[in-house]
């Protein structure tokens, strides 16, 4: 192949995959889909350039327009999780954790955080980020009903161990965090508290998950592409009186610093554009985004449930989140039920539940409502989801089969919403000649 029909093939790649999930399920928790002006964006001649610093305070000129949108996506994000102060630069979240463990920890000192099984982000693990700074971790008594902390014992525990960063907030995130009396308990000890909300910041910012900042958080980080339906990236919050980052030894300046020149040096503006976009239109349209996305949460985990399927969280109304979370140990594992859904034309992931000590062959499945929420389906579409899921999973019936069924539903729901072209085509993609 010559290199030019390479770089075609890369095209033809691209295509091929808009085309599939066009007529798939997209169920992945930490997906979604961003809106067309933000997509516009991202092919914009901000992807060509560099800004080191602050709008005003740059190394590089050229960045008279730039400038204007660092400006306004920080006012809209001090806007939308109505705080004072908001760092925009972070390309990602795993990014934007690793600048805050520098920016609260020294290497040797002790983090706590939430295992993985019990649905922790790696980030937050000795073999990411909290690790790699060089932190002990340590990990929270969990209550297996209530799918969160066990409060009275991560309370005993945080005042016993004395971390230096109390870390809260999932991967698997089905309920909110009760971390007010932790977070107190973590003041206590001095412990500086950081609620990492990267699969529930547009739940939080739509007003329907819970309010970190206002329960105890010192800080906030999370990335900008979950629930959120930005670009890829993250955002780090907090309650600090603006220009903090200015004065010495205020957490402000240290959480700046460890972005740029930390972890940052360029801070992808394209990325930047599309995500001050993507936070006006979560002013405008995240509170309705977000109450469809949780409606149509609880309706699939209840249809899943009638229908015989093991769901988590069963005492407390399976989900309060965006998540569904699910048990298929019993019909073949996690690994193989997500690649037969994945032949049947639906894209899920496999998970680890609470006990399961292998992140390649774990026990669940986690599904994901804020893709499918996007593309227009409501409380009564969950049943025919839920349907597809046990003719693949528990029924055994031919994926190729089902998958038929599967795209001939889809075609109903082609447009995206809760953006400012409401309705135009979800997946598009452009091809060349
Ligand atoms: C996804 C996730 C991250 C990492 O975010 P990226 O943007 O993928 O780097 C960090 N923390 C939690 C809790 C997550 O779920």
């Amino acid at each position: 192949m010559s290199r030019e029909k390479a770089a075609q093939h890369v095209l033809d790649q691209v295509e091929r995959h808009t085309q599939w999930f066009n007529r798939s399920i997209p169920m992945i928790a930490s997906e979604n889909l961003i809106s067309p002006m933000a997509r516009r964006l991202l092919a914009s001649d901000f992807h060509d350039r560099y800004a080191e610093g602050h709008p005003g305070k740059r190394y590089y000129q050229g960045l008279v327009y730039i400038d204007e949108v660092e400006r306004e996506c920080r006012r809209l994000a001090l806007e939308l999780f109505r705080c004072s102060w908001a760092d925009v630069r972070c390309v990602s979240g795993t990014e934007a954790n690793i600048a805050a463990f520098a920016a609260t920890t020294k290497p040797g000192d002790l983090i706590t955080a939430v295992s993985t099984a019990d649905g922790g982000h790696i980030s937050h693990a000795k073999f990411g980020g909290a690790g790699i700074r060089g932190c002990a971790i340590e990990t929270y008594p969990w209550d297996q009903d209530a799918m969160t902390i066990d409060v009275a014992k991560t309370v005993k525990m945080i005042r016993e161990r004395k971390p230096q960063l109390v870390v809260f907030g999932q991967s698997m995130f089905l309920f909110p965090t009760p971390i007010q009396e932790a977070a107190q308990a973590a003041h206590e000890v001095g412990a500086t508290v950081m609620y990492d909300g990267a699969h529930v910041m547009g739940l939080i910012a739509g007003k329907r998950f819970q309010d970190p900042l206002r329960e105890g958080a010192d800080f906030i980080t999370g990335s900008t592409h979950k629930t959120l339906p930005g670009p890829q990236g993250a955002l780090i919050l907090g309650n600090f009186p603006e220009g903090a980052e200015e004065q010495q030894g205020t957490l402000a300046r240290k959480l700046d610093r460890a972005v740029f020149p930390g972890t940052v040096s360029s801070h992808h503006l394209h990325h930047l554009a599309a995500k001050t976009v993507a936070l006006a239109e979560h002013l405008d349209f995240g509170e309705a985004y977000a109450d469809q996305v949780i409606k149509n949460a609880k309706a699939l985990a209840q249809a899943l449930h009638e229908k015989g399927v093991a769901v988590l969280g069963e005492k407390r109304g399976f989900t309060q989140s965006h998540q569904v979370v699910v048990d298929v140990k019993a019909h073949g594992g996690g690994s193989w039920a997500a690649q037969a859904l994945e032949d049947g034309g639906l894209i899920t992931n496999m998970n680890m539940l609470p006990g399961d000590t292998s992140a390649l062959h774990p026990s669940g499945l986690r599904l994901g409502t804020q893709e499918m929420t996007r593309i227009g389906m409501k409380e009564r579409d969950m049943a025919d989801v839920a349907q597809f899921l046990v003719d693949v999973v528990i029924k055994k019936e031919k994926p190729a089969e089902v998958s038929k069924r599967v795209a001939a539903f889809r075609e109903r729901f082609q447009g995206i919403h809760y953006c400012y072209q409401d309705g135009a085509p979800a997946y598009k993609f452009w091809k060349l000649g």
